[in-house]
């Protein structure tokens, strides 16, 4: 039996090759080119590959490695030497993928069988039976799902009670650090001759893409036995500390105490359920506390498999939503990172830097600002698909198109839309920045402000009435006529400096 092995399925040790001799993998160049994609993305999906194919091979498994520009070109020369063979595939989540590949395959005179994908916990019929009659115009609920993940897996319980007592320890977990601390190293994997030869040929072939070329580049773990090390890493270093500052942002700091485990998770090199059993064991044990295992638990059982769901059921209409008709083109700072507010500069300078930034320079930095401005989801959506090692198809739509940027409502009730006065409270940005914070109007006013103003005003037929809108509201219908003329001038001016590159 032959198992058809996807960039971003990488286990040496997946479900389906225990009934497998023969493995194929197609690294297809020219798919490589379709976006700009950051260089440290692409050798670290060529080299993760290439170290999967000679683990196969030392496992064993005869694996036939087909280098092409498409999938259809590495499927006819695949075929031209074994034709009308039997392929199994593990589902891939991102839409419409599995249709495509079964037409290619078939139209070689092969065939194609679809088996549960393993990099996920729980499968679409566990969600679709949890979401019964629900649908997604009805909303999913996140929380709810989590519970009912936590239950069904017995993930962080007490007979039927959560670890603790309590669902969510949130309240814990909104703490900045002070000025003396220093976030553990972030770990490091030396590059090999493998990774070292992938680079070179990624840096010649895709000279024009976006993201820092440098080899320095590829801090993310290419193998499987790299992530294990990463994951350990994380738990015996930064996980103590994941919760109370999981929310904060730190001038200078990429990492804090994150994990840097999405590239691996994504990839494949690493299951869902080893890291839950690795931090629930260290708390088991005394070495983490509850509000950061619960909070890290949430992220991997919770958020990450309820994206992949709603995802699923959101297509296609996910992947064109403007709910608030949101048109303008992302401003050039995304791309050269050239502008006077800490915050952007930050943020996308570690994008650049490695192509990763955390959760909370994600949603409250980079598209925050691309929401308030009034930039297009879609865009934003290629902007982040392109820039970041983790992001695939099925991830970063739900993220950014549905979370970040309130293109559909299917996500949340209301925009993660916020002024300067969050980051003002999450991070020490404000201190040194050129634009001041506690002003809205006038020139050198924090320009998350105006916009802030700008945007619900803009958007007050939609959003009004919508969740827990309410309290903005109040204060949107406090302020006068004089007050909304000067937060438009504002508003206005700030967005033609961000269109030409003056902010
Ligand atoms: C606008 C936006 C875009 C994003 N794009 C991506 C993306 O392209 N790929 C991606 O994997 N994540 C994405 N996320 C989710 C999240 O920000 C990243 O998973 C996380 O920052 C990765 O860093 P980490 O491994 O250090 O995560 P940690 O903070 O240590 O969290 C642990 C793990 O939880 C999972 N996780 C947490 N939140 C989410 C979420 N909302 N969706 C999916 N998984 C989650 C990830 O696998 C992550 O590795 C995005 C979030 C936002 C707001
Ligand atoms: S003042 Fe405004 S622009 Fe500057 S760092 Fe703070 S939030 Fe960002």
């Amino acid at each position: 039996m032959t198992v058809w092995l996807l960039g971003d399925q990488l286990a040496p040790d997946a479900t389906p090759l225990e009934a497998a001799d023969h493995v194929l993998m197609i690294e297809a160049h020219g798919f490589a080119a379709r976006l700009p994609y950051h260089p440290a993305k692409l050798t670290l999906l060529f080299s993760a590959m290439r170290h999967c194919r000679d683990e196969l091979r030392e496992r064993g498994y005869e694996v036939t490695y087909v280098e092409a520009e498409t999938f259809g070109e590495g499927l006819d020369e695949y075929f031209g030497a074994a034709p009308g063979d039997a392929l199994v595939l593990m589902d891939p989540p991102s839409h419409g993928a599995a249709e495509r590949f079964t037409a290619m395959v078939e139209d070689r005179g092969g065939s194609l069988a679809l088996v549960e994908n393993d990099a996920f916990l729980t499968t679409p019929d566990q969600f679709d039976q949890w979401a019964g009659d629900r649908t997604v115009e009805d909303g999913f609920r996140q929380e709810r799902w989590y519970r009912f993940v936590r239950r069904e897996f017995d993930i962080l319980m007490d007979g039927d009670e959560p670890a603790g007592g309590a669902w969510n320890y949130d309240d814990e977990n909104r703490e900045t650090p002070g000025p003396e601390w220093t976030p553990p190293p972030a770990p490091t994997f030396e590059p090999d001759a493998l990774t070292r030869e992938v680079h070179e040929f990624v840096t010649e072939r895709y000279d024009d893409h976006w993201g820092n070329p440098a080899l320095d580049a590829v801090v993310w773990p290419v193998t499987r036995a790299e992530a294990r090390s990463a994951l350990d890493h994380f738990v015996s270093t930064r996980l103590p500390e994941f919760g109370a500052y999981q929310d904060a942002l730190v001038e200078g700091e990429w990492a804090l105490s994150h994990s840097l485990l999405s590239s691996s998770l994504n990839l494949g090199l690493l299951r869902p359920q080893e890291l839950v059993d690795a931090v629930v064991e260290a708390y088991r044990a005394g070495d983490a506390p509850l509000n950061s295992v619960e909070g890290f638990v949430r992220q991997v059982v919770g958020w990450r498999e309820f994206m992949r769901h709603v995802y699923r059921r959101g297509m296609p209409a996910m992947g064109e939503a403007n709910q608030l008709e949101q048109e303008r083109a992302l401003p050039p700072l995304y791309w050269d990172g050239e502008t006077d507010m800490t915050c952007l500069s930050e943020a996308v300078s570690h994008v650049y830097d490695r192509g990763y930034a955390h959760h909370i320079e994600r949603l409250m930095v980079l598209s925050n600002f691309a929401l308030v401005y009034g930039a297009d989801p879609q865009e934003l959506n290629r902007w982040f698909h392109l820039g970041f090692v983790d992001a695939y198809h099925w991830v970063t739509t739900p993220n950014v198109v549905g979370m970040g940027s309130f293109a559909t409502g299917v996500l949340s009730s209301k925009p993660y839309a916020s002024s300067g006065n969050y980051i003002n409270k999450m991070s020490d940005f404000c201190a040194d920045c050129e634009y001041t914070v506690s002003r809205t109007t006038g020139e050198g006013a924090c320009p998350f402000n105006a916009l802030y103003w700008d945007f619900l005003k803009e958007n007050e037929e939609t959003l009004r009435g919508t969740g827990r809108m309410g309290l903005m509201y109040s204060h949107v219908d406090r302020k006068d006529e004089e007050e909304w003329a000067e937060i438009r001038e504002r508003a206005a001016d700030v967005r033609e400096m961000a269109r030409e590159g003056t902010l």
